[in-house]
């Protein structure tokens, strides 16, 4: 199996270059994000109880994550690997996700990092906002928040992926196809050298 994560702040692109990471490597999606925003639309109790964090721009529980991503990884005994996207976002996560990989006798490849300027987050996280119907993204003082969580608890979890030398930091702003094809290096060079 090979396993990623992709990493960095919101509104870094991680949604955007995952879709054509999966298309490129075959790899399975997991975005903790997106899987929180169907139990929204469903409206189920986890839902609904998310709703509530994610519009003040906090982090929902890890117990909740972790479970989600538990549930994902049992849900695809097949994949040729993940991609994952918006997790871990704490310590506490990132270690419960090396004990579900070591379940399955596989682990994370790297963890690739994406750059981009605190002000260029914060424009294209607004710009979003006016098309895309996620009420985190309308309001600046919610974007504000959720950089400031990032900051406090969720770069954090580079440190931890750092130690086993994982990490490569790839710079987030320029053209969609210019990210993709930074990222494609990369990803090629770790592949040739497994
Ligand atoms: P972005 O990267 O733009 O913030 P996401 O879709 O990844 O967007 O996440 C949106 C919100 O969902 C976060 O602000 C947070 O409230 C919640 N969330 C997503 N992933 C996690 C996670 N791994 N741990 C805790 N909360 C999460």
């Amino acid at each position: 199996m090979f396993n990623l994560i992709l990493f960095g702040p919101p509104g870094s692109g991680k949604g955007t270059q995952s879709e054509k990471l999966i298309t490129q490597y075959g790899l399975k999606h997991l975005s903790t994000g997106d899987l929180l925003r169907s139990e929204i639309a469903g409206k189920t109790p986890l839902g609904i109880e998310a709703k509530a964090i994610m519009d003040k721009g906090h982090l929902v529980p890890d117990e909740v994550v972790i479970g989600m991503i538990s549930s994902a990884l049992e849900a695809n005994p097949h994949a040729k690997g993940f991609l994952f996207d918006g997790f871990p976002r704490t310590s506490t996560q990132a270690e419960a996700l090396d004990k579900l990989l070591d379940l399955k006798k596989t682990s994370i490849a790297a963890m690739i990092a994406l750059a981009v300027s605190e002000e260029e987050l914060v424009k294209r996280l607004l710009k979003r906002g006016e098309t895309s119907g996620r009420s985190d993204d309308i309001n600046e003082g919610i974007v504000r928040e959720r950089l400031v969580e990032y900051h406090k608890k969720t770069s954090v979890v580079a440190d931890y992926y750092k130690q086993f030398d994982k990490v490569v930091v790839i710079a987030g702003e320029g053209t969609v196809d210019e990210i993709f094809a930074r990222l494609c290096k990369e990803i090629d060079g770790i592949l040739n050298n497994k």
